[in-house]
């Protein structure tokens, strides 16, 4: 095998046959790199590099806060094999479910010019801008004043379950309190599975799940390297959300999700956890082996954060059964499901399914054509909670590295005067409520029944969506679903 002039010494003939697969090798700008031995050392955490094989260059490049300099750390592991290519995406089959089963990432993700010398690319242009040291300490000071927020939150959450179950809060100030700190904590724990795994926001990132939509476990490879480095593309798992909910009739829609989130609730998440636990391919076993200097695991083992909340939500549920509050549960179930349910899609126009600048080889350009801000009150960190920190959402995709919503709020006129240098549309923040809820109800919620995937339209009229059985089938079987575990995140 031949060697780069700063590539690691290939010692053995096992160690070449390894490498000679892309199951052993990491690929940036079309370069290999072996990570094994850099895995338990990477600051962000092992969680990024738990899947070998595949092209991690978008990822590298706008989760960086200065990628020239982790780029030269990076090229002691630069292994030069001939004809190595990446793969096509691997996922664990307890993750599959995440991709399309045509997804082949070599032709279904562009590739982008991230030169960092290049002056004319918007992301090069915000992240000079950014690096500013004012800049940087007001960054960290509003961390820090989003982490004291996000505690007051969880301490406000608990009082108030202990008063709801112990004197029973009527449900109109029940189930909006519940909507609202749902909303909030699911962002909060959002914004934690951006930052170092497990140090940085390890545990709290659990605080995602808080919101009964997904299992913030999956939020590494499903949301920060699916989402938001191949926005919109087949890969994000976002453009396929509502894709089950539409092969059910819309009569029927909102109770059969409502029940298959239900079972996903009380069995289908346990299910799933014990996948992700078990699963020979699922990283949390295949990388058991690697260790850091300290003797603990690299990749967590065992992901407690992730039981322990969903066995509080369980409790939570059964308490308010044992107080008389079984209807004020599910109401509040039902609103903070079905709110936050909408508002995953909410900060891209996924319903109207256009994608502007599809041909520029610009990141940046093409992150701030397909992103939209929201705003709510009209007061950014207000609205980065009642938004689940979606308000803030161009700054948040430009720079995915920020710790928190306010960061994203600090950065947000860096992001807009780029635009601005650039001759670039820079759209007003659109209303929650009054524009991108609307818009996404009447697209999903009203759409005709449709193929989940392609969206194609099934039957000719509303009277033959429901008057033919295959979808009350669809239906029975998408329920069944949720309490398995299968289908949702
Ligand atoms: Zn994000």
């Amino acid at each position: 095998m031949a060697k780069t002039s700063d590539a690691k010494e290939v010692k053995t003939e096992e160690e070449v046959t390894k490498r000679s697969t892309p199951e052993h090798l990491w690929f940036i700008d079309g370069e290999s790199y072996d990570l094994t031995e850099f895995m338990p050392k990477h600051p962000g955490g092992a969680q990024y590099l738990v899947f070998p094989g595949n092209d991690l260059s978008i990822t590298f490049w706008s989760y960086h806060k200065d990628p020239v300099r982790n780029k030269k750390v990076l090229q002691q592991y630069k292994v030069d094999v001939p004809d190595a290519r990446p793969n096509r995406w691997h996922l664990p089959d307890s993750a599959k479910f995440l991709l399309p089963d045509d997804f082949d990432a070599r032709n279904d993700i562009k590739v982008y010019n991230f030169d960092p010398e290049d002056k004319k690319l918007v992301l090069n242009e915000c992240r000079n801008q950014c690096k500013n040291p004012a800049i940087m300490k007001d960054m960290r000071r509003l961390d820090k004043m989003f982490d004291e927020h996000c505690m007051y939150m969880r301490w406000g959450y608990i009082a108030f379950v202990a008063c709801w179950l112990y004197f029973g809060i009527p449900w109109y100030i029940s189930m909006p309190f519940f909507a609202v700190m749902r909303t909030a904590l699911g962002g909060a724990g959002h914004y934690f599975t951006h930052r170092p795994q497990p140090s940085g926001g390890g545990a709290w990132s659990c605080l995602f799940d808080m919101n009964y939509i997904g299992v913030h476990i999956t939020l590494i490879d499903g949301h920060n390297v699916g989402h938001h480095a191949p926005t919109m593309s087949k890969a994000d798992p976002k453009t396929g959300f509502f894709g089950a909910m539409m092969a059910l009739p819309r009569l029927v829609r909102v109770p059969c999700f409502t029940l298959h989130k239900f079972g996903h609730f009380i069995t289908g998440i346990f299910i799933k956890l014990v996948e992700v636990h078990t699963f020979p391919d699922a990283p949390l076993v295949k990388f058991s082996h690697i260790k850091k200097p300290d003797g603990s695991h690299a990749v967590q083992r065992i992901c407690w954060a992730s039981w322990l909340v969903h066995i509080y939500l369980v409790a939570e549920a059964v308490a308010a059964y044992y107080c008389g509050l079984k209807y004020d549960w599910f109401l509040q179930f039902f609103v903070s499901l079905w709110m936050n349910t909408l508002m995953v899609v909410s900060s891209h126009d996924f319903e109207c399914q256009i994608i502007f600048e599809k041909d520029t080889d610009d990141w940046g350009k093409f992150q701030l054509a397909n992103c939209l801000d929201l705003t709510i009150t009209g007061n950014p960190y207000v609205d980065c909670w009642f938004s689940a920190g979606l308000s803030p959402h161009r700054a948040h995709h430009i720079f995915p590295w920020q710790r928190s919503g306010y960061a994203n709020v600090l950065t947000t006129p860096i992001v807009e005067a780029a635009a601005a240098k650039f001759g670039l549309k820079w759209e007003a923040p659109r209303s929650l409520f009054g524009s991108r809820l609307p818009s996404i109800f009447k697209a999903y919620i009203l759409g005709p029944l449709a193929d989940p995937f392609t969206r194609k339209v099934i039957y000719p009229s509303f009277y033959e969506e429901h008057t033919h059985l295959a979808p009350y089938l669809e239906c029975l079987k998408f329920i069944g679903l949720g309490f398995t575990g299968i289908g949702s995140l």
